[in-house]
C-alpha cells in the first residue's frame, strides 16, 4: 500500500468507531409545515379542506415527525392528514385559533377516529384561549371541546360502540380531549411545550378569544396567524395586519397566515361585508409585515376567494376569478421579498429546506 492510500483510508475510516461499525450519525433537526386546508372562510370549493396545519418536528431520522402539533382543525382534516400518512393518534396537540367552525369542524371528526381506533393513547391535548366574552355572547373553546362529541351520544352511537367495546371511555370523544386554556394576552407566553418543542401564543384581534401562535424548535420557528387583523376594526389605520403577531414573527422563518385578496375590500364590487373584510389581513398588508418582520418565508392559506373562485359564497367577482398571480403580485406590491407559497391544501415548507 502507498502512502497517499494509506493516508484516505485513514481518513475514510475517521468516522467509524470502534470495530469498524460507523458512529452514530448526529440526526439533523428538521421541522415541516403542513397545510391541511385552505379554504377561507364556512364557503365550500372545488374539496378544498378547512383552515389547518401540521407542524411537525424531529430529525433526518424520523422524518421530521417526533412531535406532530395541528393548529386548527376545519372540515375534512382527518382527511388531508391521511394523505401525509398521519392518523389522529399521533398527534400530540390541536392548538385553536378562535371557535369559528371553519376552524373547528374537523375536531369532534379527529377525536371520534381516536376514541373509536386509538383510545388507548394518552390524551390529546387541545390548547385554545379561555372564555372570552364579548357583547352580549362568550365565545367558548373550552365547552366547544366538551360538547364537540354530543351529537353522537344522543344519537345513542356512543353507547352502541362502548356496547362492542366497553373500554372505549364513556363519555365519547371529547373524554379524550385535554383541554388547556390560557388568557390570551399581548406577550407571547408559552402555552405548551415537549423536549425541544415550545409553543407560544398572543392575543390577537379577529374575534373574541382568537389566538396566533408560535412553534420554537431547533430546526426553526413557525408562527401560525390564524385570521388575525388589526386591533383597529376598519380604516384609517396603518395596516390591517396585527401588531401581536408581527412582535410574535420577528425571528422566525415561517409566517403562516390567513389572507384576503383586497378585491374583496369595499371598493371591489362583490358586495362582501366591508366589516368581515376588514377583520382579515390583506394580501399586501401581510407582505409588507413579513419583510418588517424579516421571515424567510409566507405561507398563505384561508384565502378569499380561493384560486379560480368566480365567487366567495354568496358573493360574486364582478372582474373574475383570482389567481396565484393575483395573490403573488398583492403580497409583492407590500414588499415581501422572501420565499412565497399562495397556499394549496398539502402546500408543505421544510426547515432546513431540501438542497
Ligand atoms: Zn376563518
Amino acid at each position: 500500500m502507498n502512502r497517499v492510500m494509506a493516508t484516505c483510508l485513514l481518513a475514510l475510516s475517521a468516522p467509524f468507531g470502534v470495530l469498524g461499525l460507523p458512529a452514530p450519525s448526529q440526526a439533523a433537526p428538521c421541522m415541516v409545515v403542513t397545510l391541511t386546508g385552505t379554504q377561507g372562510g364556512p364557503s365550500s370549493f372545488q374539496g378544498l379542506a378547512g383552515s389547518g396545519t401540521l407542524v411537525s418536528y424531529g430529525d433526518d431520522s424520523n422524518d421530521c415527525r417526533a412531535v406532530l402539533l395541528q393548529f386548527d382543525a376545519g372540515r375534512g382534516t382527518s382527511m388531508r392528514l391521511s394523505q401525509v400518512g398521519v392518523t389522529p393518534g399521533d398527534v400530540a396537540a390541536v392548538f385553536i385559533t378562535h371557535v369559528h367552525s371553519d376552524h373547528v369542524d374537523g375536531l369532534a371528526d379527529l377525536l371520534q377516529m381516536r376514541w373509536m381506533q386509538q383510545y388507548k393513547l394518552p390524551k390529546i391535548d387541545v390548547v385554545c384561549s379561555g372564555d372570552a366574552a364579548a357583547a352580549g355572547f362568550v365565545m367558548s373553546c373550552a365547552k366547544l371541546v366538551a360538547h364537540t362529541a354530543d351529537a353522537y351520544v344522543q344519537s345513542g352511537e356512543i353507547a352502541q360502540r362502548r356496547a362492542e367495546d366497553k373500554a372505549r371511555p364513556a363519555g365519547g370523544p371529547a373524554d379524550l380531549a385535554n383541554v388547556r386554556t390560557f388568557a390570551a394576552t399581548d406577550a407571547p407566553q408559552v402555552v405548551w411545550s415537549s423536549g425541544e418543542v415550545r409553543v407560544s401564543a398572543i392575543r390577537s384581534a379577529h374575534v373574541a378569544g382568537h389566538a396566533s401562535y408560535r412553534v420554537d424548535t431547533p430546526a426553526g420557528s413557525v408562527v401560525i396567524g390564524g385570521d388575525a387583523g388589526n386591533d383597529t376594526p376598519a380604516p384609517p389605520r396603518a395596516s390591517s395586519t396585527s401588531a401581536q403577531v408581527e412582535a410574535l414573527a420577528k425571528g422566525a422563518q415561517v409566517i403562516v397566515h390567513s389572507v384576503i385578496h383586497p378585491v374583496m375590500g369595499p371598493d371591489g364590487g362583490t358586495g362582501f361585508p366591508a366589516p368581515i373584510f376588514h377583520r382579515q389581513s390583506t394580501a399586501t398588508d401581510l407582505g409588507a409585515m413579513a419583510q418588517r418582520s424579516g421571515a424567510q418565508h409566507l405561507m398563505l392559506t384561508h384565502l378569499i376567494p380561493p384560486l379560480g373562485a368566480e365567487r366567495q359564497g354568496p358573493y360574486r367577482l364582478p372582474k373574475g376569478a383570482i389567481t396565484r398571480g393575483d395573490y403573488e403580485a398583492a403580497v409583492r406590491a407590500g414588499g415581501f421579498a422572501g420565499g412565497l407559497t399562495v397556499g394549496g391544501d398539502l402546500s408543505i415548507v421544510r426547515l432546513p429546506a431540501r438542497r
